[in-house]
């Protein structure tokens, strides 16, 4: 899963960036709020993390410009704030949440984790199928062949991307895009590589190759 950042302070973009790498999310980092928008046109992103208080444009700005635009990617505000008016504003504006500065790690990724949830029309903690489920806390994975099998971040990240919409085929780019950010080296044969150690961990027909076009995970019928 693609997330980008939109953060000016150093030292919350490196911690919060870190973290979310480190829990198998694909993270780029901007610092203002020209580059966010700029950025949003040509990526696609499943979620946006947004500080309000950023230099040139700020956040509520960058808000209003991209729901205006009509982009609807989820948006989690994140913000030092502790005006109420502020933090209803961003909700207004099309926010999805938002969380206050200072905040644990935790709570930030469980934010995320509910405001992706919500925005998939599921109260479900588990994403999948009957065929295949996923737990995006543990990152185990759970098929008809195998239980509770611990993903690597990677494995986690591409099984999550064909979670997301069961039924819709996904290309070598598509996937590519959604779990590598900006600056980690893709090998050419990475995506086939990674598709190869889910199907040894959760058995051979959780994951379809549709020849000529991607790979999927079968909706329930
Ligand atoms: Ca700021």
């Amino acid at each position: 899963m693609r997330l980008l950042l939109v953060e000016d302070d150093a030292m919350i973009g490196e911690a919060v960036q870190g973290a979310l790498s480190d829990s198998g999310y694909a993270v780029d980092w901007v610092t203002d709020g020209l580059t966010a928008l700029a950025t949003l046109r040509t990526q696609h992103y499943d979620l946006i993390l947004l500080d309000l208080g950023l230099p040139g444009k700020d956040g509520l700005s960058v808000l209003a410009s991209l729901r205006a635009s009509g982009h609807e990617a989820p948006l989690l505000i994140l913000t030092a704030r502790d005006s109420l008016d502020d933090r209803l504003r961003g909700l207004d504006g099309g926010a999805d949440d938002y969380v206050l500065k200072p905040f644990h790690m935790a709570e930030l990724l469980a934010r995320l984790r509910a405001v992706l949830r919500r925005r998939s029309g599921s109260a479900q903690p588990l994403l999948g199928t009957r065929a295949v489920s996923l737990d995006p806390v543990s990152k185990c994975a759970s098929s008809s062949e195998a239980s509770e099998v611990q993903l690597s971040n990677r494995e986690f990240a591409l099984l999550q991307a064909l979670l997301i919409r069961p039924g819709a085929i996904l290309s070598r780019s598509e996937l590519e895009d959604r779990i590598y950010a900006w600056g980690n080296e893709v090998e050419s044969n990475a995506v086939e590589f990674l598709i190869h150690s889910l199907r040894r961990k959760l058995g051979s027909q959780v994951i379809k190759n549709v020849r000529g076009m991607g790979w999927m995970v079968s909706k329930d019928a």
